[in-house]
């Protein structure tokens, strides 16, 4: 298959979203945005570095960078609206691969209803797929890392340390509970985009997603809000199947292990009952984990052990260039 007949073949021969004027097929895709704010995010996945073929299957790949996409525009409490693709492919991927992985990218994008409007394909030494997701946010709201205060609870959706748990499960042979769902984990993160785009009502929250671990996105918050924070040990929620695996590993899989994908926020005390009622309507799990404290602490995160003793926690997670 040729570049043409491949971009042909990925080509939607519809699209939902009402702004597009043009999408694939021209130099650039044209949008005539309605008066919301336009919220754009980027994200690369490398073969090697982020999968390897062993442990995903070409539609996880697609499926994965999608979804990572979509994370961090529900971290921005946005809508997603379209997608753009560039990929560059080596001769190791067939392409009946290459088509598993545009269906891993189309059922989440059927599922929100984003258009596919563009992208670039090249061949290169490996997989690399960059995708660029373009969303809309109410003008009045953010979701800004900065807008955490002092006295905020402290809360995070879903539970942690799962994806680590899978890829585990995918490199290491033996008899584990729950195989499939921590291997789903995995492969398949759900972004919450619902579960943001119901916070509408409340003025302030702020959002960050669970990419790198929950210490190094608690450190984040709390330096753009300069603020401290402490998270309490054993309210952080973890599967009931999650206690088989070593205490070590459940203790750095849910701390810096990453891609989870849940969303880490915090929200006055007075907004909490709604935030709470929300994941409710969704059935998704919503735990309160620990609290805002004062600027003399701004940028740290403790952690308060279940031993009552409080430790000041480490930025650290997966960082690529900590080399
Ligand atoms: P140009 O040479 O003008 O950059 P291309 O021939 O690369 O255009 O692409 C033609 C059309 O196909 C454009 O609309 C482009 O955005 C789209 N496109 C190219 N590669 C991809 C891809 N991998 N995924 C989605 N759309 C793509
Ligand atoms: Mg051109």
């Amino acid at each position: 298959m040729d570049e043409f007949s491949f971009i042909q073949s990925i080509q939607q021969s519809y699209y939902r979203q009402p702004t597009l004027l043009k999408g694939v097929g021209d130099d650039a895709a044209i949008i005539r945005p309605s008066g919301d704010d336009i919220v754009i995010a980027k994200d690369m996945l490398v073969e090697h570095v982020h999968f390897i073929k062993s442990t995903m299957k070409p539609y996880h790949i697609g499926y994965k960078a999608l979804a990572a996409n979509l994370s961090d525009i529900a971290a921005m409490g946005a809508i997603p609206a379209y997608y753009l693709v560039a990929i560059s492919i080596s001769n190791d991927w067939s392409n009946e691969e290459l088509a598993e992985i545009y269906n891993g990218m189309k059922s989440l994008a059927d599922r929100y209803k984003v258009d596919l409007i563009g992208g670039d394909t090249v061949s290169g030494t490996e997989l690399v797929i960059s995708i660029t997701v373009i969303g809309y946010a109410n003008r009045n709201i953010s979701r800004l890392r900065s807008a955490a205060k002092e006295g905020d609870v402290v809360f995070v959706t879903g539970t942690l340390g799962d994806s680590q748990a899978g890829l585990h499960i995918l490199q290491n042979a033996g008899t584990y509970k729950e195989e499939e769902y921590f291997k789903r984990r995995h492969q398949l993160p759900s972004p919450r985009v619902e579960f943001s785009l119901g916070l509408q009502q409340i003025d302030r929250v702020a959002l960050n997603d669970i990419s790198d671990g929950i210490a190094s996105e608690a450190h984040e918050l709390a330096e753009s809000s300069k603020v401290g924070m402490v998270l309490i040990e054993d309210k952080i929620p973890v599967h009931p199947a999650y206690a088989q695996f070593d205490s070590n590993l459940q203790y750095n899989w849910k701390l810096f292990g990453g891609e989870d994908f849940e969303l880490l926020g915090t929200v006055s005390r007075s907004d909490w009952e709604l935030v709470k009622q929300r994941a409710q309507q969704l059935s998704l799990r919503l735990t309160e984990i620990g609290y805002v404290t004062d600027e003399k602490d701004a940028g740290k995160v403790f952690l308060q052990q279940e031993n009552g003793k409080i430790i000041q926690l480490e930025k650290k997670g997966y960082n690529h260039l900590s080399r």
